[in-house]
């Protein structure tokens, strides 16, 4: 065993630990990140990203108090108000700080939330492609300016429990190519990315079958942040959700299908079934909701996206990667018939139940009567189109898992919480590691890159 002194420990070398690290360095206090990847370029979220910065699908300078309001609006206040206030209050300052870091950025898009983009952005293919793009360009970046500051990141370097003296954090344990390494510090930040990547967790908080889900990141976060917070006595917040997509389930076999493109702009066009041939939740409520419902099935590999070609060539043709043509080019199953009895026949579905869901969605669009199907269809954020020009399509289709949404209780400061609300004494998170920012039970999405930033800058100044 070997111990090392530092005034900041910081576990993960994503986006949330290097900007921790280089904040500390600017305000003087040393820092370690210690990261469990071996490569120069070690495998993350971030590395993968798809680097848009946005709140709530907003242009991320939005004015702070609508932003804030939305936030609070779209989780059904789950994100309490004073985190909120400092999501919309930093984010931009985020942006700011990343660009005098030497970070580009660009406008992606006319949509709101295509503002503030990392630059260079992702080809156009499916498929993963992060090699000198968005994340791999701000990791990179940011490490190089951390090194000259006197910081480092430390790699095969694996955390394992926090050292913990009288109710405060003093410091991590850490398993460092084969040995035990203890860091002795005045604060440790846990940013290690969330436990997606961690089947049992993933099975006792989220859903039964974790197996069933295809991870589309890097699966590098594996809840040990949390379980070591835990095991200090802090408080878990939101657990149950995640942020993802609805993929074809051949993403599970088929490399070229994740992380893009994803079935999100059918599936809130058209709708989902599940295996009896009957909607089973409301499509209009968006992609990560739909993923999170699937993933809750008693078989998330049950259901499937149902539209017609009228979808198939207007919101299927939309967005970045659109399905079509993308998801056939490279081998995904599109099911496709001349009639819905046929492709019944070929989702293997009750044909009768098929036809009496279409016939009804059909009809409640038809007299604006969306609010009295079962499960209700929203219509306010994405319209809901017809079923009903031939050839009809189906999607078979599995949950998608980024990175969970529930994490560490932290506050404005990013210290992390006890269950009576207390702040554990040197004990901070910031990323995918905290909860209680985005999800909850409407599941409302409100981000990752900004929560990120913005938890990483908090946790690095009230260090400070
Ligand atoms: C394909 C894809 C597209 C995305 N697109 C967007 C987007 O456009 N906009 C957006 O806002 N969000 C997006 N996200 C989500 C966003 O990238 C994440 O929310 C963000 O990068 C999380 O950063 P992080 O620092 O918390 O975690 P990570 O980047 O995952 O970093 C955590 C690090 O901790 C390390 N680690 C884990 N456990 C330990 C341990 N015990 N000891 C040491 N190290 C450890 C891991 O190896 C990892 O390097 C996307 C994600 C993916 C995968």
């Amino acid at each position: 065993m070997s111990e090392q002194k530092v005034d900041v420990a910081i576990i993960g070398g994503g986006i949330a630990g290097l900007i921790a690290a280089n904040r500390l360095a600017q305000r003087g206090l040393s820092s370690v990140v210690l990261e469990q990847g071996a490569d120069e370029q070690y495998p993350c979220n971030t590395r993968y990203t798809g680097g848009t910065f946005h709140l709530c699908l907003h242009n991320i300078m939005t004015e702070e108090r609508a932003l804030s309001a939305e936030i609070v609006a779209l989780t059904g206040g789950f994100v309490e108000q004073k985190l909120a206030d400092m999501l919309a209050l930093d984010g931009r300052r985020s942006v700011r700080w990343l660009q005098d870091e030497g970070i580009r950025f660009m406008k992606a898009s006319g949509a709101d939330v295509h503002n503030w983009v990392l630059a260079p952005p992702s080809r156009n293919h499916p498929g993963l492609d992060w090699k000198g793009r968005a994340g791999d360009v701000l990791l990179r970046r940011l490490e190089a300016n951390l090194v000259p500051r006197g910081g480092s990141v430390v790699r095969k370097t694996r955390a394992r429990a926090l050292l913990v003296d009288q109710g405060r954090c003093t410091g991590v344990i850490a398993d460092q190519d084969g040995r035990e390494v203890h860091y002795q510090s005045r604060a440790t930040i846990i940013a290690d990315g969330g436990f997606q990547g961690n089947p049992y967790l993933v099975r006792q908080y989220v859903c039964h079958h974790p197996e069933r889900m295809k991870q589309r990141g890097a699966g590098t976060g594996r809840g040990d942040g949390l379980q070591m917070a835990l095991a200090a006595g802090a408080k878990l917040v939101g657990m149950e959700t995640f942020f993802g997509h609805v993929m074809s389930r051949d993403s599970m076999t088929n490399d070229k299908l994740w992380p893009y493109p994803y079935g999100d702009a059918l599936a809130t066009a058209g709708i989902v079934v599940g295996p009896a041939g009957e909607r089973f939740t409301d499509e209009g409520r968006g992609g990560v909701y739909l993923a999170n419902h699937i993933a809750k099935l008693e078989d998330p590999f049950s259901a499937a996206i149902v539209f017609d070609h009228a979808i198939w060539e207007g919101p299927g043709r939309k967005g970045f990667i659109p399905a079509n043509p993308h998801l056939p080019e490279v081998g995904g199953t599109l099911l496709r018939a001349a009639s819905l009895a046929e492709l019944a026949t070929l989702m293997q579905v009750p044909a009768a139940a098929l036809a009496a869901t279409v016939r009804a969605y059909n009809e409640a669009i038809g007299s604006s009567k969306l609010a009295s199907l079962s499960p209700l269809r929203t219509a306010t954020r994405y319209t809901p189109l017809p079923v009903a020009q031939p050839p009809f399509y189906a999607l078979p289709v599995c949950p998608g898992i980024t990175n969970t949404m529930g994490g560490i209780a932290i506050n404005e400061h990013a210290q992390v919480l006890r269950e009576d609300g207390s702040a554990i004494p040197g004990m901070y998170a910031a990323g995918c590691a905290a909860g209680g920012l985005t999800g909850g039970p409407e599941i409302g999405y409100v981000g990752g890159l900004a929560i990120a930033a913005v938890t990483a800058l908090r946790a690095a100044e009230h260090i400070a």
